[in-house]
């Protein structure tokens, strides 16, 4: 947990037997217009709250919850988070958007085997994941939050509605579960993947100037070589087909 630079936080995720995503806080802490960037695995909302705090920022600086896609290991938590944070709005692509209204989890859960070890494990109930998304984002949508300037990037592939965010004063990209570090990528075999989409969606990344690298697990990687998507693309390419 910390400060990563000027207007970005990070809170690791606390892995178990199911991975936890980050969760990044977005905003200058003087603009009293804070965004957190994916909330979490279910049963991970009081750490996540608790760390927000420990930061320094106040809930109610929390204007949004944007989600980079809505697999369980990122959204799991939304209720938990909601409780303590009801006035932050959700903000989510619209093509993961639409069946979170609906109540339809399976962009959530991603295949039905996986559903039905969590209901179990945790306790959630067929309507755990519908929500009210505020905001139904689009590729291009130019977000002025916080004081300062994101672009959002639709990069489907790893999931349907999948964005990254990008800061292009600073060079910050936060792909999701698109592109980690040490060349690694998201899986494409889960509801809503498509290999093809996600190798586009790699080349499409590929064209930033990207400094910082903040995925959705394992390391955040500041100073990235030059040309690591396209190199990391390159080597996925036979296998995303
Ligand atoms: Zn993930
Ligand atoms: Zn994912």
């Amino acid at each position: 947990m910390a400060k990563v630079t000027e207007g970005i936080y990070f809170i690791q995720g606390m892995d178990e037997f199911i991975p936890d995503s980050h969760t990044y806080v977005i905003g200058k802490p003087d603009s009293g217009d804070m965004s957190v960037i994916d909330v979490g695995l279910t049963g991970k909302g009081a750490y996540k709250v608790e760390s927000i705090k420990k930061l320094g920022i106040s809930l109610s600086s929390i204007k949004r919850v944007i989600m980079t896609h809505t697999h369980l290991d990122h959204i799991g938590c939304l209720n938990e988070v909601k409780k303590q944070i009801p006035h932050a709005e959700l903000w989510v692509h619209r093509l993961e958007a639409e069946p979170l209204e609906k109540g339809d989890d399976r962009p959530v859960y991603g295949m039905d085997e996986f559903k039905g070890m969590c209901q179990m494990q945790y306790g959630l109930k067929a309507d755990s994941f519908k929500f009210s998304v505020e905001r139904k984002l689009e590729d291009k949508d130019i977000l002025e939050i916080g004081d300062m300037v994101w672009e959002v990037i639709h990069i489907p592939g790893h999931s349907m509605g999948g964005i990254a965010l990008y800061n292009e004063v600073a060079n910050i990209l936060i792909p999701g579960d698109v592109v980690y570090a040490d060349y690694a990528i998201g899986r494409f075999d889960l509801f809503g993947a498509d290999p093809d989409a996600l190798k586009k969606s790699l080349y499409r990344l590929a064209e930033l100037n990207v400094d910082i690298l903040l995925p959705g697990h394992n390391q955040i990687v500041q100073g990235l070589p030059k040309d690591y998507i396209r190199k990391t693309a390159k080597m996925w390419e036979q296998y995303l087909r």
